[in-house]
């Protein structure tokens, strides 16, 4: 069995995030890391293989060269092989030619399962899974607290506020887990020199049949008009509690709805 997951590499949250004149994120100027949001499907990946008899994990990004981290740490967690594609027309790339480009290289990798994050930390869509799915023409299981294979079978059971669903399709399929789908596990010592020695395949547009012209900043459906730095988060009050005012202090401050 051969499972792809796919992994985005994103600027560090904790760290300084700016846009470029452009309108697109200034990724050369912020540190990056692979999408914390990520790490679960890999572990859901890695799950699968643990159980399994001959699963191969391929870590899978589209991105610049610094993303060729966030393959490295899906080697050093456990995954078999990468495949980065990287080519400089994808700049700028809204979701819809991102999901065309993976598509593309999806169906080149030929697995018999996609898992993705939920989300990515940076652009948050949560929607690039179910259009990989529906280019593919393959089922699209999506925010799974729960994956599971069972012979050509995968399931997910998706905790919403009222219910749980559980959902199965055939194979081939694309799953994205929540942060909910259990700890991630972190790279062993022997996973980390293990990684150094992993096939890492790279790709371009060309090696896809993907024609520039449709992706890339230049072919985005939106654009982004102008950006505003959010103003900084004002000093939070300290209220002494000394004589027991500190309840009737928050008690105004709550019915006042400064908090929103
Ligand atoms: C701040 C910001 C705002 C944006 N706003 C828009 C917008 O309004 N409309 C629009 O169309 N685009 C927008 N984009 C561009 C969009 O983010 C990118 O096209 C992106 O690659 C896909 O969207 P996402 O990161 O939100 O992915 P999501 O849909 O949140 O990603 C879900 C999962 O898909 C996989 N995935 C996503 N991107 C990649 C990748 N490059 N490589 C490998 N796996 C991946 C990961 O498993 C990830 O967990 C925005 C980008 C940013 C940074």
């Amino acid at each position: 069995m051969r499972i792809v997951v796919l992994v985005k590499y994103v600027p560090d949250a904790t760290g300084e995030r700016s846009f470029a004149a452009d309108g697109t994120v200034d990724r050369a100027a912020a540190d990056g890391l692979l999408s914390e949001l990520d790490e679960y499907a890999i572990e859901q990946a890695l799950q699968i293989a643990d159980e399994g008899d001959d699963v191969e994990v391929v870590a899978m990004t589209l991105g610049p060269d610094d993303a060729a981290d966030a393959i490295k740490r899906s080697l050093q967690m456990g995954a078999s092989a990468g495949i980065h594609i990287n080519d400089e027309a994808v700049h700028g790339s809204d979701s819809l030619a991102t999901s065309t480009v993976l598509a593309a290289a999806i169906a080149k990798a030929e697995p018999d399962l996609v898992v993705c994050g939920m989300a990515s930390t940076d652009g948050a869509m949560g929607v690039v899974p179910a259009m990989i799915a529906e280019r593919l023409g393959w089922p699209g299981l999506t925010f799974g607290a729960t994956l599971s294979v069972s012979g050509d079978t995968v399931s997910i059971r998706r905790d919403g506020d009222v219910a749980s669903q559980t959902i199965e399709a055939s194979l081939p399929a694309v799953v994205s887990v929540t942060d909910q789908s259990g700890e991630a596990r972190y790279p062993s010592m022997k996973g980390i020199l293990a990684a150094k020695k992993k096939p890492v395949q790279h790709w371009a547009l060309a090696d896809l049949g993907v024609e520039p012209a449709i992706v890339g900043l230049a072919a985005a459906s939106s654009t982004v008009l102008e950006t505003t730095p959010r103003p900084p988060k004002e000093a939070g009050r300290i209220v002494p509690d000394s004589d027991g005012a500190g309840s009737a202090a928050l008690v105004d401050f709550l019915s006042a709805g400064k908090y929103i």
